[in-house]
């Protein structure tokens, strides 16, 4: 009998040819569909699950899955689930590496570009028909060329980070991370420093660690107040890396000149949220990875990762190879 997999992401024909090959796949693509006693009823059978990233796994819900084996999700982050929790019952869980990198990295440009020269603001002044004469001195931007760039996390989405900021923009590269980077001191020259000294020289400060009990609120009010006036915030790792009402206060008073945001404490970001009232940050709905490409190909891995887990012995991009399950 084949493994029987529930998905949460809607596959292209292809994807589900090459699944349902190897599992039975029971599909529940919508919020009502998920909440349905029919969806409970196939995760309480189910041996599998894909899903987007995001979903929340924790000991209670894995209480309703007795016969869960192998969980799949369609992103590198796994700050949603009870990895603990999966392990102690030998579940394994599988996450997409790799195949974002230059996507994610590409969006981190375009929020520094962006949020420097001003263009989401500049592009609401156009359409608002302030442009009448010249730009007024005081809506200038300011260069990203030359200048130096913090990176606090610098593994996959990182590099590819370093990678264009050094060699297209000429940008010196400062890092922060547990263990030094001797590839990224070979290829972009970048220096490792403490949290602090990064804070108080980078113009840039971007965030790309994975959000862990040691990461959550790693960026708080202290921290903000280290960095220059001028410095621009960039998180395209996960909203808790920084504690979002300190950030809000450091914007307010223009204690840092602006941020650029993919991610939020809560997302959807709630509308009522004072950062979007300020001119001096862009918010974008957690796009990273989301390009047709990218996504189509974090997809079709996750689905090898899957079935992988439950009909090989091997595993790969597993978050929890301790489990080592033979199915
Ligand atoms: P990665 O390759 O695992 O890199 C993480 C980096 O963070 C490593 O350099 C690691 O170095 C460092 N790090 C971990 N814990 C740290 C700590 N306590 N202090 C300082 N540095 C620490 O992960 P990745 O693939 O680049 O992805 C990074 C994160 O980006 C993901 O976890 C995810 O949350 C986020 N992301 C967001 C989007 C989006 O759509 N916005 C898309 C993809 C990923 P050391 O181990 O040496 O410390």
């Amino acid at each position: 009998m084949k493994p029987s997999v529930v998905v949460f992401q809607s596959l292209s024909d292809e994807q589900k040819v090459r699944l349902e090959q190897h599992v039975d796949a029971f599909y529940f693509l919508d919020r009502d569909a998920r909440r349905s006693e029919t969806c409970q009823q196939a995760l309480a059978q189910a041996d599998g699950i894909l899903t987007p990233g995001g979903y929340v796994l924790n000991e209670s819900k894995l209480a309703g899955m007795p016969h869960l084996k192998a969980v799949s999700t369609i992103s590198v982050g796994y700050d949603s689930y009870d990895v603990a929790a999966l392990t102690q019952r030998r579940i394994v869980l599988t996450h997409t590496p790799g195949v974002l990198d230059d996507s994610v990295a590409d969006l981190v440009l375009t929020l520094m570009l962006s949020t420097a020269r001003r263009v989401v603001e500049l592009d609401e002044w156009v359409r608002q028909g302030h442009w009448q004469k010249g730009l007024p001195v005081a809506q200038f931007g300011c260069d990203v060329h030359h200048k130096t760039l913090g990176i606090i996390g610098l593994g996959r989405i990182g590099m590819a980070v370093a990678q264009r900021a050094h060699h297209g923009f000429s940008m010196p590269i400062l890092y922060h991370t547990r263990h030094a980077k001797p590839d990224a001191e070979s290829r972009f020259a970048a220096r490792q420093v403490e949290l602090n000294e990064l804070l108080e020289q980078s113009d840039f400060v971007v965030m790309l660690v994975p959000l862990t009990q040691e990461t959550h609120h790693m960026i708080g009010k202290d921290q903000l107040a280290a960095m220059k006036r001028s410095a621009i915030f960039i998180n395209a790792a996960r909203g808790d890396v920084v504690d979002e009402q300190a950030l809000t206060q450091a914007l307010q008073n223009r204690a840092i000149a602006a941020a650029g945001l993919d991610v939020f404490h809560q997302e959807p970001i709630p509308l009522d949220s004072p950062l979007l009232s300020l001119k001096n940050v862009i918010t974008l709905p957690h796009i990273g990875s989301a390009t047709m490409q990218t996504r189509n190909a974090m997809v079709d891995l996750a689905i090898s990762n899957l079935i992988q887990a439950l009909t090989h012995d091997s595993l790969i991009n597993c978050v929890n190879p301790q489990v080592q399950r033979q199915i």
